[in-house]
């Protein structure tokens, strides 16, 4: 039997067992085809199967209908941060971006490069701990979209309501936080995420886009940045990184099968308040970086009250097969990431772990 681990990274991160197996089991021979996903032409029927049962589970579970397409395309993220404005922020337009983080203030310098934008809100002086509420955005009527990034991954904030944008369209960067909690999708005209967190490996990025913005796609954009020749060829446009979208695909039907939604919100909410107890009831030994109105039910950020202990905790946690905490460099101390994926009963067990390390040296 093989050895796994209680994974904690933020991405790439978990991915639930059953899954793994499956693609072990079909590995060698897909379904029949005597070849793996691997070896097969993107242009066979098989394949073509594997995207439309990956755009159609996506679209069911997120509950969005035909004025949307789902993309599979390469570039991570990051490259969304160019290609959003490189297709919607036309001259004498400006975009508005809530800066919320780390890679919130990517997109935006990004999309500086690209056209004029502006910052509708900043809390780096705040270190990034909350986020703004809708009476502090600074949104233009004439912006040309307005970027949010739902899910901080580093700072481990998270938004709880969808702002109001009166008619201008709504993008968002979900990579920490797609599908893991019911809201309304139909609120955002494109959403992106690269999949190594809640939706597969990496090497995918996911796009959710509203057909009707495809009409906006300059056809003097270089071929391999239009979201509307990706959209024409069903993501096949080029050859498209197939291995993951079969993952992706096997993910969705794991999160159908878990219930969908409703589901696993739930379950992701029952698992971070098994944390974020462990963090309330310490007296102050551990201290949550974001607040309470703003935190994450996906990246768990906290400190011990030395870098001594910190690193210290993370040695003992390693020895009880609890991997991946350290936080990032720019906000020190712990982030436990705990995407759809990761196991009410891992969770449990470094809930109890953080008491037990606590009782030892508090
Ligand atoms: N946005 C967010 C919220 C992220 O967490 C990350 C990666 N951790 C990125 C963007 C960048 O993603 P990629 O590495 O796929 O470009």
């Amino acid at each position: 039997m093989a050895k796994r681990v209680f994974n904690f990274n933020p991405g790439p991160s978990t991915l639930p067992l059953s899954v793994l197996q499956e693609a072990q089991n079909e590995l060698i021979d897909y379904r029949g085809c005597g070849m793996s996903v691997m070896e097969m032409s993107h242009r066979s029927k098989d394949f073509e199967a594997i995207v439309h049962s990956a755009e159609n589970t996506f679209k069911e579970l997120a509950g969005i209908g035909d004025d949307y397409r789902v993309l599979f395309l390469q570039g991570g993220a990051s490259l969304q941060f160019d290609m959003i404005p490189m297709t919607f922020l036309q001259e004498g337009k400006s975009a508005d971006y809530v800066v919320t983080g780390s890679f919130a203030e990517k997109a935006y310098k990004e999309a500086k490069k690209i056209g004029t934008v502006k910052a509708a809100a900043n809390l780096a002086e705040e270190n990034h701990r909350r986020i703004p509420q809708q009476d502090e955005l600074e949104l233009d009527p004439s912006a040309a979209y307005v970027h949010i990034t739902t899910n901080n991954t580093i700072f481990g904030t998270q938004w709880h309501y969808t702002p109001q944008t009166n008619g201008v369209p709504l993008v968002a960067d979900m990579s920490s936080d797609i599908l893991s909690r019911p809201m309304d999708y139909n609120q955002y005209d494109l959403i992106y995420a690269g999949a190594q967190k809640n939706l597969g490996p990496s090497g995918v990025t996911v796009v959710v886009i509203r057909q009707e913005l495809l009409k906006q796609v300059p056809e003097t954009l270089p071929s391999m940045l239009r979201y509307d020749l990706f959209a024409k060829n069903d993501s096949l446009y080029n050859t498209p990184p197939a291995f993951g979208i079969y993952m992706i695909d096997l993910m969705l039907e794991w999160l159908k099968d878990a219930g969908g939604l409703e589901a696993m919100g739930r379950h992701n909410m029952e698992k971070a308040a098994l944390i974020y107890h462990a963090i309330d009831n310490s007296n102050g030994f551990y201290s949550g970086h974001a607040a309470k109105d703003s935190r994450s039910q996906m990246n768990i950020t906290f400190r011990l009250p030395s870098e001594e202990l910190d690193k210290a905790f993370i040695q003992e946690a390693a020895a009880q097969n609890l991997t991946g905490l350290k936080g990032h460099r720019s906000v020190g101390g712990m982030r436990a990431s705990v995407y759809n994926a990761m196991s009410r009963e891992g969770c449990q067990k470094l809930a109890d772990f953080m008491t037990e390390f606590q009782k030892k040296n508090g």
